[in-house]
């Protein structure tokens, strides 16, 4: 396709032929992107925005790495494609290094995003009740706000109901439970953080129905909530009394947004499941990951067909992708990019916090390493949501000032007020210096 490169022009070619996902906030605005380096993105006019985003679409060692590029380059020479239905070295080479990373005793079974790595677990855990000769397990526990994919299954598991609703009816056998949201604390003294309501949704439901949980180390998507320290163990304990096996869906936290190689490692649990997505390649190519305790896989062995698990894609794993991820692991640990990302969340969200703790709209500042959520309110003390037109008004801010930030949360009755940011993990210091003032200011322009 012949294409101009005046912006004008690509826009009305974009508004002609794209589909997006989601409108841009301010539709008028959309930005088309042509190059990136290191935290930075580039327009079509030149013009530069520090992608303070970035993390949450995964490129967590930064854009322009011609490493990465080289990898896949030479592997796609070497072997383009075939499938994983027999297999081939890269997939073999990533799959021992995933389980290495893990700490030992998992299969790794790959396929091409985030919602699909969901979609094999939930059939997964199904699968092996059945093996099992419990096939009344069927049903799967998560939390509300989450965000577990955009698939029929991982959209049943996703605690928004405004994402769903207009595509129902969605996989049956999905129940909610609370979120653990230590800001508002909805639960009060009786049940802190919600473990009680897992218990109860487990119990009343029947433990003999109940497949698997899954949760997110820390509920990105919707809106940065960090569980008290004790949560994630106490939930497997739960999950354990009623016989429930536990997913990580580490598709945002995974490969050292939150500080630790993976999420759940901040919280001291094993997970039975572990899925993983754009960090993994730090999203130059599709690739994603089921990682399974070897004790499930092995449930699935058998001399007869009907006890294969029947996930066949066709793209899962494929080599050029395998070896990017090999080459994207090695990256970070050479360059330590785990313990940055805590080093430098700790230090900006201390920074954070002294400069706007007099502010009267940030209710909140969390995170974990380069994952942090400041919750704007209204009032401090009643703690209703900020009006979402402010919100937007200071992401449009940064957006002027050559900024990228995102909001999160869930459009329900306002709770879309969680301002998240999420730079590349080998940010220069500079730079974050520069997210740091730059939102400060956005902030100060509505007070
Ligand atoms: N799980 C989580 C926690 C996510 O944030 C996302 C995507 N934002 C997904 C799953 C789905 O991943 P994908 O978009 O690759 O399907």
């Amino acid at each position: 396709v012949q294409m101009s490169h005046s912006k004008e022009t690509l826009q009305q070619q974009d508004e002609k032929y794209v589909w997006h996902s989601m409108k841009p906030y301010n539709p008028n605005a959309t930005l088309v992107v042509e190059k990136a380096q290191g935290s930075w993105v580039t327009d079509v006019d030149g013009k530069r925005y520090l992608d303070a985003m970035s993390g949450l679409w995964c490129v967590n060692v930064g854009y322009g790495r011609t490493e990465l590029a080289e990898a896949a380059y030479e592997q796609l020479k070497e072997l383009a494609y075939f499938p994983l239905s027999q297999s081939h070295v890269p997939a073999i080479k990533l799959a021992e290094k995933l389980n290495d990373m893990l700490g030992g005793d998992y299969v790794i079974f790959f396929s091409n995003s985030g919602s699909e790595a969901n979609e094999a677990a939930f059939k997964i855990v199904r699968q092996y009740h059945q093996q099992k000769g419990e096939g009344g397990r069927y049903k799967i526990v998560s939390r509300y706000r989450s965000y577990h994919g955009s698939s029929m299954g991982a959209l049943a598991a996703t605690g928004q109901a405004q994402r769903k609703y207009k595509y129902e009816p969605l996989a049956p056998g999905f129940i909610h439970v609370a979120p653990p949201d230590s800001y508002r604390d909805d639960f009060g003294a009786t049940d802190p953080h919600g473990i009680k309501d897992i218990d109860r949704a487990m119990t009343w439901e029947l433990s003999d129905t109940i497949a698997a949980m899954i949760m997110e180390p820390i509920i990105t998507g919707g809106g940065v909530i960090v569980p008290p320290d004790g949560y994630m163990k106490a939930a497997k304990e739960v999950c354990e009394k009623h016989g429930a096996l536990l997913i990580v869906d580490e598709v945002i936290c995974g490969f050292g947004r939150t500080g630790k190689p993976f999420g759940f490692m901040n919280y001291d649990v094993k997970p039975d499941i572990i899925t993983m997505a754009k960090g993994l390649t730090s999203g130059y190519l599709p690739l994603s990951a089921t990682a399974v305790r070897k004790e499930i896989y092995e449930a699935f062995k058998g001399s007869d067909e009907y006890e294969f698990f029947r996930h066949v894609n066709t793209f899962g794993g494929s080599p050029a992708a395998c070896a990017l991820a090999l080459k994207n692991l090695e990256i970070m640990e050479t360059e330590k990019l785990f313990d940055r990302s805590r080093e430098l969340g700790e230090k900006v969200l201390n920074e954070l916090s002294n400069l706007l703790s007099d502010h009267p709209y940030v209710g909140n500042i969390r995170g974990k390493g380069l994952l942090l959520g400041l919750e704007l309110v209204k009032d401090k003390v009643t703690k209703e949501p900020l009006d979402t037109s402010l919100v937007n008004d200071v992401i449009a801010s940064c957006k002027a000032n050559g900024l990228i930030i995102g909001k999160n949360g869930v459009t329900v009755a306002g709770f879309n007020n969680v301002l998240t940011l999420s730079p590349p993990l080998n940010i220069e210091l500079e730079d974050l210096a520069f997210v740091v003032k730059t939102l400060v200011a956005a902030l100060e322009k509505i007070k």
